[in-house]
C-alpha cells in the first residue's frame, strides 16, 4: 500500500467505524453463523498475489461482519461486557501505526513511562497507595497467573532455583474466576493443590472454612502461597471478606492476591470507594479496565506493593538486553514473562483524558442505578425471582419454574437478536445473568431486556 492507498482506506475504515458506533444494534448481537461457516466461506489457502484492497474490504464487510457477535451492541448484557470507545480505537490506531515495542525503557521510553503514568492515575482514582505499581497484561488471567509465581517467590524462594519439591496450595472460593485456577495449573501448582472454598449464603468465601482448609494441608505437610479472595465475582458479583483472608494469609505467610477484574473500575465512584476496603493492605491485585472503562480489549491492570517479589520471580537479563543501571528506567521485561510489549497505555491514557474521572464514573454510576431499579422490578414480579443479591450493575434472575424453562426463556431472548444474556448456576440451579457495561447501552435497553424476558417466559 502507498502512502496515498493507505490514506484512501483508512478514511474509508474510520468511517466506516464511526458508522458502526453510532448504531451497531443495526447488527444481530448474537451472530448467527453456524460453527465452520466462515471458515467454509474463506480460500483455503492464502493468494499468491496481492489483492485490492477494496475487494478486501468488501469481503470485510460481505463474510467477517456476520461472524461478529457484536460486544458493542447496546443490547450486549452477556458475560462482562468489554465496550470499545472512540479515544480507546484511535489509541489502538496509533498503538499499530507506531508499532513500537517495549522490551526496554530505551526501546521506547513512552511505552514504559505512559505506562507508569496511565497506571498511575489509575490508581490514585480507585485509591491504591501511592508506592503500589502497576503493570499492564493482556488479561487479568495473566496478571494472576504472575500474581500467583510472585506468591510463590515470596513463600517459596527456593522454588526458582530448584523447582517445586514440597506441594504447594493456593486458596479461593467455589465462586472464584477459573482464572485463578488456571494460573495455578500453568506455573505447575497442580489442579488438587488449588483449594476452593465453600461460600456463605450469598456466595462470599467463608473465612473458617479457609482456615480450616489451609490447617489441614499445612498437617499434609503442604506450603500455602496465596489466598485469592474477589471482590465482584463472575456469577453474582459477591464480595469475599478480603480483611479476614488477609489476616489468615499473614498466620501462614501466605500472598494475598485480589482478583477485581470486573468491580475494580466501580472504585472510581466515591461513593463505591468502600470496595477497596482492605485490598490496600494486600500484596497485589488485578482490574480490567478492558470490562468495564470502556478500554477496547486488551488491557488489564495489574498492581502490587511488592514489586521486587515479581522482579526476583522473572528477572533474567541475558547480555543481549543488557543497559545502564538507571533508577528512572525501568524495564517492565523484568516483572513477568513478557518481553515485547504492545503500547496499549496509549488507548487508557486517551480515555482517561478524553472523559475524565467525573464522566467516566457518571457512566458506571447510571449503569448501577438501572440495574437496581430491574431488581426491583423483578422481586415484585410474581413469576420471577433474584437469584443472588444485586450488586453493581450485575442481575441473577430466575423464572420461577424448571431449570428448563429458564435456559428455554434465555434461548429465546437470545434469538431476538436484540439482547444477548448469558448464564450461571448458582446452588445447583439455573440462573439468567444481566450485566450491564456498554457505552452504548441505556435504560431504555434494560428495560427493553426485562421486556423480552417476560415475553419469552409468556407473562406480562
Ligand atoms: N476475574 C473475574 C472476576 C472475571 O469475571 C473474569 C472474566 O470475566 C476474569 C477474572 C478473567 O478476565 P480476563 O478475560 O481478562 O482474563
Amino acid at each position: 500500500m502507498s502512502p496515498e492507498e493507505f490514506r484512501k482506506a483508512g478514511h474509508q475504515v474510520v468511517d466506516w467505524l464511526a458508522d458502526y458506533l453510532a448504531d451497531p444494534s443495526k447488527y444481530p448481537v448474537l451472530s448467527r453463523n453456524r460453527p465452520g461457516q466462515l471458515i467454509d466461506a474463506l480460500p483455503s489457502s492464502a493468494p499468491e498475489t496481492g489483492e485490492a484492497w477494496s475487494t478486501i474490504f468488501a469481503d470485510f464487510e460481505r463474510l467477517i461482519i456476520p461472524a461478529v457477535t457484536h460486544w458493542n451492541h447496546p443490547g450486549f448484557m452477556a458475560y462482562f461486557p468489554t465496550t470499545s470507545s472512540p479515544p480507546g480505537i484511535l489509541g489502538e490506531m496509533l498503538a499499530a501505526g507506531l508499532n513500537t515495542n517495549g522490551i526496554l525503557w530505551k526501546s521506547s521510553p513512552a511505552v514504559t513511562e505512559l505506562e507508569q503514568v496511565s497506571l498511575g492515575w489509575l490508581r490514585q482514582w480507585i485509591g491504591l497507595p501511592d508506592e503500589w505499581f502497576g503493570i499492564i497484561f493482556d488479561t487479568a488471567s495473566t496478571g494472576t497467573m504472575h500474581a500467583l509465581a510472585a506468591a510463590r517467590q515470596f513463600a517459596a524462594p527456593e522454588v526458582r532455583a530448584t523447582g517445586q519439591s514440597v506441594p504447594l496450595t493456593v486458596y479461593c472460593s467455589e465462586q472464584a474466576h477459573s482464572s485463578v485456577e488456571k494460573g495455578a495449573l500453568a506455573i505447575g501448582i497442580g489442579q488438587s493443590n488449588v483449594r476452593k472454598i465453600p461460600t456463605d449464603c450469598v456466595f462470599r468465601m467463608d473465612p473458617a472454612a479457609l482456615e480450616r482448609a489451609i490447617e489441614e494441608d499445612v498437617r499434609a505437610g503442604k506450603k500455602p502461597i496465596a489466598i485469592v479472595p474477589t471482590v465482584g465475582t463472575t456469577a453474582t458479583a459477591s464480595i469475599d471478606p478480603v480483611r479476614a483472608c488477609r489476616a489468615i494469609a499473614d498466620r501462614y505467610g501466605a500472598w494475598l492476591h485480589v482478583d477485581l477484574a470486573y468491580a475494580g473500575s466501580a472504585a472510581i465512584l466515591p461513593e463505591y470507594r468502600w470496595l477497596m476496603d482492605g485490598v490496600e493492605l494486600a500484596d497485589s491485585m488485578v482490574t480490567n479496565p478492558h470490562k468495564w472503562l470502556i478500554t477496547p480489549v486488551d488491557l488489564s491492570a495489574t498492581y502490587t506493593r511488592r514489586p521486587e517479589v515479581f522482579r526476583a520471580a522473572f528477572s533474567l537479563v541475558p547480555e543481549y538486553l543488557r543497559t545502564a543501571e538507571d533508577p528512572r528506567a525501568l524495564n517492565y521485561m523484568e516483572y513477568g514473562v513478557p518481553l515485547g510489549r504492545r503500547f496499549r497505555s496509549l488507548k487508557l491514557w486517551f480515555i482517561l483524558r478524553t472523559y475524565g474521572r467525573e464522566r467516566l464514573a457518571a457512566f458506571i454510576r447510571d449503569q448501577i442505578a438501572w440495574a437496581q431499579e430491574l431488581a426491583k422490578q423483578i422481586e415484585e414480579h410474581p413469576n420471577f425471582e433474584i437469584a443472588a443479591p444485586q450488586a453493581f450493575s450485575l442481575i441473577c434472575l430466575r423464572y420461577k419454574g424448571s431449570d428448563d424453562e429458564n435456559r428455554a426463556i434465555l434461548d429465546r431472548v437470545n434469538s431476538t437478536g436484540e439482547i444477548f444474556l448469558s448464564h450461571a448456576a448458582l446452588n445447583g440451579r439455573y440462573v439468567i445473568r444481566i450485566a450491564i457495561g456498554n457505552l452504548g447501552t441505556g435504560r431504555r435497553h434494560v428495560q427493553r431486556a426485562w421486556e423480552l424476558i417476560r415475553h419469552a417466559a409468556g407473562v406480562r
